[in-house]
């Protein structure tokens, strides 16, 4: 057994004995990549993927919860071989499937392979968690799970997501919030006798056209989108009821919040005005991902250094930052204002964006997995320097801890 030199990074034995128990799990991810791929299940509703998982963790000695932090379909599965140590969770896979989160499996139980191998070679103190984070498209599944102390022991948390055409650790996306808006009010004759009625219709337009006036006075990184979805069912009879649903963007959570409080009053007036009432229901907070740059940069380097990456298909992280910034939204945002975190994006071979035929299509494919499982090994070297590195750990925790002051947070 080897002799852990605390203090320090992983070498090359530790990196090279990582890499070979992935690739030695090979067949195996490649198998249950492709059943996940060809059994695509919507949100909630993960019931395949997740057995399929934990099962296969449970065999190889991890210890598995399912049904955790208030969701079916999420699963935590633990594994340690000496109590203490830090708290890494290695891995997040969402195991809904509609923009290639197959792969996302595939890559962090690669991550989850490798790192466990490392701890019970050299005997490692420590804990690494995988956790089943179902549906992220709409669900808000990070949320819900957050809300139900999710993540609360972690010292880092880590995933990755596959795009078309580049690769990067850094991940630049929105906070957003998604709400539905509905007006009560009060049915009535319309010609016989208005004077009677309380329009929702009224109600609803008057809000859609604050929102429009609102907009010239927020700031050009907010927006928001909405859509009236119902607004009373004939002209003769005043509407008692009207329902729309929202949805706001802004660069950041604070920012978001700020937002928010500016669209709950059009709301109000809009239901004062027309002497209508009403109520607003939020679904789930997506929080910008908070990349830690010192997570990043390592990664970065030993996907150069140790895994075959040209520096040009890695560029440096403020290069990145402005190349590949994304208006899109991932509830591991969440996650990175609880635990230091990143979402690294690998490059699979689609000729389109996710949420498209094509890049499902090349979401199945040898060479994305191939690049899962790449991504997979640089995370597990950086979650092993997560264990083992106690002056790269402090750096990890030191930049989230001024990010989140900087937030509001801490
Ligand atoms: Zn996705
Ligand atoms: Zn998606």
């Amino acid at each position: 057994m080897t002799v852990v030199q605390r203090q320090r990074s992983s070498n090359v034995e530790v990196r090279n004995l990582i890499a070979a128990a992935i690739d030695g799990a090979n067949d195996e991810l490649r198998r249950i990549n492709l059943e996940i791929w060809n059994n695509p299940e919507v949100m909630f509703e993960e019931v395949k993927a997740c057995k399929l998982i934990t099962d296969w963790l449970e065999a190889r000695g991890w210890a598995v919860e399912r049904g955790v932090y208030g969701i079916k379909t999420a699963f935590e599965a633990r594994f340690s071989v000496r109590p203490g140590g830090r708290t890494q969770v290695d891995a997040l896979p969402e195991i809904g499937h509609a923009c290639g989160h197959n792969l996302i499996a595939t890559s962090s139980l690669a991550s989850a392979v490798g790192v466990s191998a490392a701890m019970t070679s050299l005997n490692l103190p420590g804990t690494v968690v995988l956790m089943g984070t179902p549906a992220e498209e709409t669900g808000g599944g990070k949320y819900i799970m957050a809300n139900n102390g999710a993540w609360k022991d972690c010292d880092a948390c880590i995933m990755t997501h596959g795009m078309p055409q580049f690769s990067t650790p850094v991940c630049i996306t929105k906070a957003s919030w998604k709400f539905r808006a509905k007006f009560h009010g009060k049915a009535s004759h319309a010609a016989a006798a208005p004077w009677n009625g309380r329009n929702a219709c009224d109600a609803i337009v008057m809000a859609y056209n604050g929102i429009g006036l609102l907009r010239q006075q927020i700031s050009k990184s907010d927006s928001i989108q909405g859509v009236i979805l119902s607004a009373g069912k004939a002209p003769n009879i005043i509407p008692d009821f009207s329902e729309g649903s929202f949805s706001l963007r802004s660069n950041n959570a604070p920012e978001l919040e700020l937002l928010r409080k500016r669209i709950i009053p059009v709301f109000e007036g809009a239901a004062a005005t027309t002497g209508c009432t009403v109520e607003l229901f939020w679904d789930a907070l997506y929080e910008d991902v908070v990349t830690n740059m010192t997570l990043a940069e390592r990664y970065r380097q030993y996907m150069i250094t140790e895994l075959g990456m040209r520096p040009e298909d890695m560029v440096p992280l403020d290069v990145a930052a402005i190349k590949y910034e994304q208006n899109g939204s991932s509830d591991m945002g969440n996650c990175t204002y609880i635990t230091p975190g990143i979402q690294a994006m690998f490059r699979i071979d689609a000729q389109d964006m996710p949420h498209t035929p094509l890049f499902q299509k090349a979401s199945g494919t040898d060479f994305s997995h191939a690049e899962a499982l790449r991504a997979g090994k640089a995370n597990a070297f950086i979650g092993i320097d997560v264990l083992i590195d106690d002056a790269f750990y402090g750096d990890v925790h030191a930049e989230w801890k001024d990010a989140m002051q900087k937030a509001g947070r801490l």
